[in-house]
């Protein structure tokens, strides 16, 4: 079964309220929508990150590499991936080669579990659980939008709950300390995606601690892994590294230097389903576990990512879903709400979805037609 043709299309995705964390205030997602038809008439579908300028993905994608990708096998996904980071021009940006390609490499493995009757995860090694626990995600700006959030989100029976710290000291308190009190004695995770230094951290995680929280996320600056090091050897909190890691390689490094106590990943940040197996397989030679990291995504991206993640060994309990946050998915079945924080097995052929083409189209044409969507 050969590629036929690779389409990448930019689209739009409005969030239900402002996303606030360290770096900014979101009100919306860009993403690029992969389709790979071929020879048999099966099509496959998956979904790129926008990585900043969707037409930069787009373009890269529909030039060099579905140039060399149609007419080849669609079986051969590690050798085509190998060849189009050559091919692509992406030699001096691995980083950004894994966001374009990670949409396509998700397409292929929904073209051969059609092809095979398969869900995805089987392709994958199979499932060695039978659900993914996914984290509670309180959505607000003031204290008391969070708590009430997180509140519910303890009541609907997720087990941990995640925010976001960063936002300067005062805040970071106050919205903390509002939390930890509405779930309990809950698991509570922090990110400050990077928005400390290194003293700054220290303190920081120093005023946190009476939270309990189970661990502090990305504290310093995505790229120093001494940065990291240095601040996870100097608190009593564990630390987790997310936006310092994306290929396997990093991992690696992370590993060597025990930089970080569990890593935050997600297959786009590696360049796919098999790439995420693969630096997950690094991070559980260190004893080191993984959490799936959710960008802001559509529910084609969370449904990938729950096949590997069943299929992971060493991977976390809360782990990350982002569609709810929403105005309007991609997905019109199955529901991948999670249920008492939990999804169990998706056992369609491929990655199991369906496509809502109508929301797809209103999607494009919010990209089309609104320019702040260009930059996201
Ligand atoms: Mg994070």
């Amino acid at each position: 079964m050969r590629i036929a043709h690779i389409s990448a299309t930019p689209l739009a995705l409005a969030f239900k309220e402002p996303y606030h964390w360290a770096g900014r205030v979101d009100f919306g997602a860009t993403v690029v929508l992969v389709e790979v038809e071929t020879d048999a008439g099966i099509t496959g579908v998956g979904e790129s990150t926008a990585a900043s300028q969707a037409e930069g993905t787009v373009g890269a994608l529909q030039g060099a590499v579905a140039h060399s990708f149609v007419g080849e096998s669609v079986f051969d996904i590690e050798r085509l991936l190998m060849r189009a980071r050559y091919l692509g021009g992406f030699n001096h940006t691995p980083w950004f080669a894994n966001l374009v390609l990670a949409g396509l490499e998700m397409a292929l493995w929904d073209v051969i579990g059609k092809a095979s009757g398969r869900p995805v995860y089987q392709l994958l090694g199979g499932a060695v659980r039978d659900q993914v626990d996914y984290f509670g995600f309180p959505q607000g700006d003031a204290a008391e939008e969070l708590a009430e959030d997180a509140r519910a989100l303890a009541e609907a029976g997720y087990s941990v709950i995640y925010m976001k710290v960063g936002r300067g000291e005062a805040t970071d308190l106050r919205n903390v300390a509002a939390v930890r009190e509405a779930i309990g004695d809950l698991r509570l995770r922090l990110d400050a995606n990077g928005a400390w230094t290194v003293p700054e951290a220290i303190h920081m995680i120093g005023r946190l601690a009476r939270f309990e929280p189970e661990w502090i996320e990305q504290p310093t600056a995505p790229l120093s892994i001494a940065a990291l090091r240095q601040v996870k050897e100097s608190v009593g909190v564990p630390v987790a590294a997310d936006q310092s890691v994306f290929t396997l390689h990093d991992v690696y490094e992370i590993c060597r230097q025990r930089a970080a106590d569990a890593i935050v990943l997600s297959p786009h940040e590696t360049g796919g389903l098999l790439a995420f197996r693969k630096a997950a397989a690094v991070a559980e030679a260190a004893g080191v576990p993984i959490c799936l990291h959710g960008q802001s995504v559509s529910s084609i991206t969370d449904a990938a990512q729950h096949h590997v993640a069943l299929s992971i060994p060493n991977l976390t309990e809360g782990n990350q879903i982002m569609h709810q946050l929403l105005v309007e998915d991609l997905v019109s079945a199955p529901d991948l709400t999670p249920h008492h924080g939990v999804l169990g097995m998706l056992d369609t052929a491929g990655l199991g979805i369906e496509l809502d083409r109508d929301a797809i189209a209103r999607a494009a044409e919010l990209y089309e037609g609104d320019e702040r969507y260009h930059g996201v």
